[in-house]
């Protein structure tokens, strides 16, 4: 009977045994499972935040390619920055491939006299089709290309310089710039309800054909009061670069410039500092052979020593 008892009472702690081993076991194993789903969330998380990062990295990349392609200097470049304190490098500058800006889409005001260059005016019908299509009636433009002698006749008639900009020194002059619809006043086209719905169509569209609105923060900023009706080809990876960073031409054109100056005097800088350590490399190069020619002094005085030494030897020998 005991035996028995005995018995049950093992067989008893082995189970007990067996089923704490077994509950701790699976108490182990979801208290690991816990802790890779939570290094699996983590994971993923820091994947996404790489995958922001990455792209990130790639837009900038983009941004800086388009930034390298520009050219804001030469007069025939499509990014040539011209502004009241800014001019053509040659002031009579006239643009070689301008087109008069005819079309079903866009209206001239001035009945197919207006001109523009080639690709400012293959952009502007595009966007002219765009604009029929969304707004229901057609682009108008009022004023493109010019000339150094028409702004000079303007300048002559007594326009002011902060209404007309001097020959030479308009954006107009390139054949990129065009005026649109009515070139009057900013308070015309804020109070109209038809000029306002243009102006918002033309702020978020006018981009996406390479159209940058010169003048929209102001004299103290872009040198000129507002005009919504201004617009200047300018590439449409500029004029979208422009829109999304919200900074106008000028601005850009500001801080290139001030770049531009940093890095002329780091320029200067290290080339002067070049010279001098040049300079130094000199001094020490002419000591270093003053020390030559020196040794080489002592050398022959060595060897006529010893000739003489050497002859009067001979000298000795004879006598
Ligand atoms: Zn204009």
């Amino acid at each position: 009977m005991n035996l028995i008892i005995d018995g049950m009472l093992i067989a008893g702690i082995i189970c007990a045994g067996w089923g704490g081993y077994y509950l701790g076991n699976e108490q182990a194993k979801m208290e690991q499972f816990q802790v890779i789903s939570k290094l699996q969330e983590e994971k993923k998380l820091l994947e996404r935040e790489n995958e922001q990062y990455r792209l990130e990295a790639e837009k900038r990349k983009q941004e800086q390619k388009v930034l390298e392609q520009l050219d804001l200097q030469t007069d025939s470049s499509l990014q040539k920055f011209v502004t009241a304190g800014t001019s053509f490098l040659d002031k009579k500058y006239i643009p070689q491939d301008l087109e008069t800006v005819k079309s079903a889409i866009v209206v001239d005001q001035k009945n197919g006299k207006t001109q523009l260059r080639k690709e400012a005016n293959e952009a502007l019908q595009k966007m002219g089709e765009k604009f029929q299509k969304d707004m229901g009636f057609p682009l108008q433009v009022v004023s493109g290309y010019r000339s150094y002698e028409y702004q000079l006749r303007i300048e002559q008639w007594g326009c002011p310089a902060q209404l007309c900009a001097r020959a030479g020194f308009s954006e107009h002059q390139s054949g990129l710039a065009l005026d649109l619809f009515s070139a009057s006043n900013q308070d015309q086209w804020s109070k109209s309800e038809k000029l306002s719905k243009i102006f918002d169509w033309l702020k978020n569209n006018a981009h996406f054909f390479g159209f940058h609105n010169s003048y929209q923060k102001g004299k103290e900023v872009d040198g000129y009061d507002i005009e919504p009706w201004h617009w200047r080809y300018v590439w449409t990876d500029f004029a979208s670069y422009l829109q999304k960073k919200n900074i106008t031409f000028s601005q850009y054109f500001r801080n290139y410039s001030r770049i531009n100056n940093i890095n002329k005097n780091i320029r200067d800088k290290q080339e002067e500092e070049q010279k001098n350590s040049q300079k130094e490399d000199k001094i020490w190069d002419e000591t270093e052979f003053q020390n030559l020619e020196l040794q080489e002094e002592k050398n022959i005085q060595k060897i006529e020593n010893q000739d003489n030494i050497k002859i009067s030897d001979e000298k000795y020998n004879l006598l």
